[in-house]
């Protein structure tokens, strides 16, 4: 009798919304328990928070940037003069270096007649990764394709020799042609052939929580259009800066470049 209660008791309770994990480093995530009714009008470095709720509470999440410091730091609202934060502390990780060989050489030598192009480019990716929404949003992520995730987001980046800027994303082993899923319903903010992205596709999921997928041989969406979870948005493939085909996804928060393992169970 016990048991069969027990199993009806499971059986009622609501299925709760997977959170990612907390990570405090840089390129991690902060979950911050709020007040229910607290949970409006909170910044962090003057960029609206996502919250989102589980069972009733408000929770926090935020980006943290892979040059954010190490120490005290704090989200932070203003009520009719009066100032209200939430401190969290964020320790040190040191991100190791990859030396990568890349075949053409103008993908990381660019010829000067290719810099107009790229600063324009980078531009539009600026403008991506910071475009917020009120739009709401589910951070239950399913992944983009089954493939082998590598875990190299932070790492410091080397090219032919020459220092970059860090893997802003998970790169993901896959061959040619596969179908790469929308995480989570989102609208399309940007997409096109880009100079080191190859062909890139930007989702807003909603509060300022982006997806970026580069190196696509195809893209199956159009600019602006929403997109259900698990819709396709593209095919895997090796266009831009590469060694081979493989998916490149970034997912970005309150501005910020985070690892996207953070979203799924297992460390790697
Ligand atoms: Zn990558």
């Amino acid at each position: 009798m016990r048991f069969l209660l027990l199993l009806l008791l499971i059986s009622y309770l609501p299925v709760a919304q997977s959170l990612p994990r907390q990570s405090l480093v840089p390129g991690g995530i902060a979950v911050i328990q709020l007040d229910p009714g607290d949970e409006n009008g909170y910044r962090f470095r003057n960029k609206p928070v996502l919250v989102t709720q589980i069972d009733g509470k408000p929770i926090a999440l935020v980006g943290l940037p892979l040059s954010l410091k190490s120490g005290e730091h704090f989200i932070e609202k203003r009520d009719s003069g009066q100032v209200r934060r939430k401190f969290f502390e964020v320790s040190h990780k040191e991100y190791s270096t990859q030396h990568i060989e890349i075949k053409d050489k103008r993908k990381v030598n660019p010829y000067a007649s290719d810099m107009d192009r790229i600063l324009a480019e980078k531009k539009r990716k600026q403008k991506a990764r910071v475009h917020y929404s009120r739009a709401s949003v589910n951070v239950d992520f399913l992944l983009p394709l089954e493939g082998t995730r590598t875990g190299s987001f932070g790492r410091r980046r080397v090219f032919n020799g020459q220092a970059r800027r860090p893997h802003s994303g998970m790169d993901i082993a896959a061959a040619a042609g596969v179908p790469v899923l929308a995480p989570s319903a989102g609208k399309v903010i940007e997409l096109g052939d880009f100079f080191f992205s190859g062909n890139l596709v930007y989702l807003d999921h909603g509060q300022g929580l982006i997806s970026m997928f580069a190196h696509l041989s195809e893209i199956s969406v159009e600019l602006g259009q929403q997109v259900s979870k698990g819709q396709v948005i593209g095919k895997v493939g090796a266009t831009g800066r590469v060694t081979g085909p493989h998916l490149h996804w970034s997912i970005g928060l309150n501005g910020a470049w985070i690892d996207p393992a953070l979203f799924f169970g297992a460390e790697n």
